[in-house]
């Protein structure tokens, strides 16, 4: 294919930086744009050191190394060149590139090629994505086992029985004189429906993996002055938002990203609910703070401990259960404060109460961290061998789930018997198995491939 060109590391000066190019041609510009300086010529896989150059001047010393195809990241003749990384070399560079005959690369398209040449499948080539944007190392792991193969493999073990079936049914259908073995409606029923459980139970990772790869979101939500900043920084192990002893010093949402069990997650401190609003930014605040728990994956309500709480901190923090209930997020009652006094006695001891914690000393935060991870139900998700992190494939999965559910029907003969149950089950299977390809990129439509890798970032 066409010779293309693009810088791999980031824009910025640093200690070194890449050149990648790929396609027809990639040797014929190695040898325009580099001058070797040893004399065993352009040897496969092997780092050179050469001079680059540029506009008949030597631009910088690098080091270079081709990887003709197929057997490369791309499928096609490869060359890479680690040049120093300072912009100006790098932009000539590039140009020379251009000029020795290379177009610049669509985003993502080295890992497509790769894909239309064999190299990696759909979901791998998606991991390489994930794994460029994991930060941690949980998420990391994920995408480097969904790179090697490991959703592929999946999806591959569901299809086979699929196959199987369907070649049985379809053989029934087409020579019905033949004498293969009947398949029995109890048995293709039998095979559909474990099949779609599997592809749902797959499909509900995708939470899980969601939250893995783009991080959690959690609310920091309460009364004003309860110690929501103060959490927030303890949280960080820095001071990250203001606290201050007047009430309402918080007015607009802060978002500071975090790590929890092992998975990202961005803390989110918010204005304090409930006062009367003063000034119209007192009122954003407000408003910001409500739909910050709207899109929480989990919602910790703040309470100041160390006073009695009065009618209206009762009815905020009933208002916020509410919402948290109707809209299905966790909610984390914690109690700050616990250092000082409780204000009655015989409101102690509190720590057999709710979530005891003091934003202050430090104390109770080990455990909070633990019921944070429990609220987000990521100790369960850690045994799965396998997370779907893209709606993309979640979306597929339940779309052969439900397919394979009614071909299971067909056969079990609970649906519309208005057709042969034979043709019936073998239209939702091959439906079915058609959705499962989707994941791997099997038939996938030429826009949705390009949707998919124009996401991807240039030089990858
Ligand atoms: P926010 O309005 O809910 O964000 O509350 P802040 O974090 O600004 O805290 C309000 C006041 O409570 C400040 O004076 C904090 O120093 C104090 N405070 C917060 N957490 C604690 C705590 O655990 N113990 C004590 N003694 N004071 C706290």
């Amino acid at each position: 294919m066409e010779l293309i060109a693009a810088l791999a590391t980031p824009p910025g000066a640093s200690a070194l930086g890449v050149l990648r190019l790929s396609g027809d041609g990639a040797r014929a510009a190695a040898e325009k744009l580099l001058r070797l300086k040893s004399a065993e010529g352009w040897l496969p896989r092997k780092a050179l050191v050469a001079e680059a150059l540029a506009d008949g001047e030597v631009l910088d010393e690098v080091v270079a190394v081709y990887f003709p195809g197929p057997s490369t990241a791309t499928g096609e003749d490869l060359l890479e060149i680690t040049a120093h990384g300072s912009p100006l070399i790098l932009r000539r560079l590039l140009a020379a590139a251009f000029a020795a005959g290379a177009r610049p690369a669509a985003p993502g398209e080295f890992t497509q090629r790769g894909f239309l040449n064999g190299r990696l499948d759909l979901s791998q080539a998606e991991a390489v994505g994930d794994l460029i944007r994991a930060r941690t190392d949980e998420a990391r792991r994920r995408a480097l086992r969904q790179l090697r193969g490991g959703l592929s493999d999946e999806i591959a073990r569901l299809r086979r029985p699929l196959l199987e079936l369907l070649v049985r049914l379809e053989a029934g259908l087409d020579h019905p004189e033949e004498d293969l073995p009947p398949l029995s409606r109890e048995t293709a029923a039998k095979v559909c429906g474990e099949i779609s459980r599997a592809a749902r139970r797959l499909a509900d990772t995708h939470r899980d993996g969601r939250l893995l790869h783009d991080g959690a979101r959690l609310a920091i939500v309460g009364r004003p002055n309860a110690g929501k900043s103060s959490l927030l920084n303890a949280l960080l192990g820095r001071d990250r938002a203001i606290v201050c002893p007047t009430p309402g010093t918080t007015r607009d949402t802060l978002e500071e990203p975090w790590e929890v069990g092992g998975a990202p997650a961005l803390l989110i401190d918010t204005a304090g609910l409930g006062d009367a609003p003063e000034g119209p930014a007192e009122k954003a605040g407000m408003q910001r703070s409500l739909r910050a728990l709207e899109g929480a994956d989990l919602a910790i309500l703040v309470v100041d401990r160390s006073k009695t709480p009065g009618p209206e901190d009762e009815e905020v923090h009933a208002r916020i259960a509410e919402t948290a209930a109707r809209l299905g997020t966790p909610l984390l009652r914690v109690l700050n404060k616990c250092d000082l006094p409780p204000p009655r006695p015989e409101d102690a001891p509190w720590e057999n109460g709710p979530l005891s914690v003091s934003a202050l000393t430090g104390s109770g935060l080990d455990r909070l961290h633990g019921e944070i991870s429990r609220g987000l139900a990521l100790e369960k998700s850690k045994a799965e061998p396998i997370l779907v992190a893209s709606q993309r494939q979640a979306e597929a999965l339940l779309g052969a789930a439900q397919a394979l559910a009614e071909a299971e029907g067909a056969a079990a003969g609970t649906l519309d018997p208005a057709l042969p149950w034979e043709d019936r089950t073998a239209s939702g299977l091959r439906d079915g198995f058609r959705r499962l390809g989707d994941i791997v990129g099997e038939g996938t439509p030429e826009q949705v491939l390009h949707e998919i890798f124009s996401r991807f970032c240039i030089g990858k």
